[in-house]
């Protein structure tokens, strides 16, 4: 899953988003909105996935994790 997290330029608040097709652009803050955010490189991986998928449980198989695949409807 392209997980990364980011952070926020503004008020240095740190989120993950989920980016499908590389596309980073219009992604925001969560605290504040702003789109002046980083991606965290270091943190594109394992440790982020499981805090999303424990956080979406409800509805997520286990091939997309989020809900909204082929195989979950
Ligand atoms: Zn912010």
């Amino acid at each position: 899953m392209p997980i990364y997290e980011f952070q926020c330029q503004e008020c240095g608040e740190t989120f993950e988003e989920l980016v499908l097709g590389g596309r980073v652009e219009g992604i925001r803050c969560r605290k504040c909105q702003s789109e002046k955010v980083r991606k965290l490189m270091s943190a594109c991986g394992f440790k982020s996935e499981k805090g999303f998928v424990s956080s979406v449980s409800s509805g997520a198989c286990s091939g997309c994790a989020g809900g909204t695949c082929s195989t979950c409807h």
